[in-house]
Formats: structure tokens, sequence, C-alpha cells
């Protein structure tokens, strides 16, 4: 596991220290999309000398060479997405928690605009109440 991240991030441009490969594997496959401080307090666990800086950092590093996204979707803080191939999300503004949905097709401009703007990027964020915070907010 530990062999298999050092040589998918052989070229990522930092030391592959045992704390940042225990940021790298909690990321593995992790569709959680974590706040910072939820990979700190995860990887703290492993190794309580690690530091917030550390976190952001190293973050900062594999956004950089295009290994994660820095989501801006929460209004309260980043949000990382490993999953670096084109989709949407959909977030619940009770618990924050973030879902994937898959990429919807290009948005159509309106007559006006066709012909006059390019469209570089385009991406659908949904908000609204998870099932769980639908029924919490319905108890009340
Ligand atoms: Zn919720
Ligand atoms: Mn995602």
């Amino acid at each position: 596991m530990v062999s298999a991240l050092k040589y998918k991030y052989r070229n990522i441009g930092f030391k592959l220290t045992p704390q940042r490969i225990a940021i790298l594997d909690y990321l593995e496959g992790n569709t959680g999309h974590p706040s910072a401080e939820d990979i700190y307090n995860a990887v703290a666990k492993k190794f309580p000398t690690m530091s917030l800086a550390t976190v952001y950092t190293t973050m900062g590093a594999l956004r950089e060479k295009g290994n994660v996204l820095e989501l801006k979707v929460d209004p309260d803080k980043k949000r990382y997405d490993p999953n670096t191939a084109k989709h949407n999300h959909v977030i619940c503004i009770s618990c924050k928690r973030i879902f994937d949905i898959p990429a919807a097709g290009s948005i159509d401009l309106p007559d006006s605009l066709t012909g006059v703007f390019s469209v570089l990027e385009s991406y659908v964020e949904v908000r609204g109440l998870c099932l769980e915070c639908q029924t919490v907010n319905a108890k009340k």
C-alpha cells in the first residue's frame, strides 16, 4: 500500500515523509470531501506531532500538481477532493456533507451569448438537505 503510494506520487516534488504518506493514504479513494481539519484529525491519531500547517502545505502541493481539487462548495471551509475527474457536487446545507453527482452535459448559453462567449469550464452545484437532516428538521 505504502509502496504503491510512493510510486504514484514519485514526481510530486516533496519528500514523502511518513506523515505525508499518511495524508496521501487517507485521501486515496476518499469520497468524503474532507477539509484540512478533517485530514489533520484523521492523520494526527497516528502522528500526534503532525501540524495543521503540514496538511496545508501538502494539500497545496497536491493541488498544484493536479492531484487534488480544492472545492469552494462549502462556504465555511475549503474541502478537498482526490477525484479530479469532471463531476458535480450536491451539498447538504445542514450537515455540510458533500456527495458526488455525475457530470452533466455542457450548459447551453442563451442565443445572445452563443458565439460571443467561449466556455472554458462549467460546473453544477446543488444545495439541499440530505435525508437525515430532513428527518431531524421534521422532528424539531
Ligand atoms: Zn445533512
Ligand atoms: Mn467530488
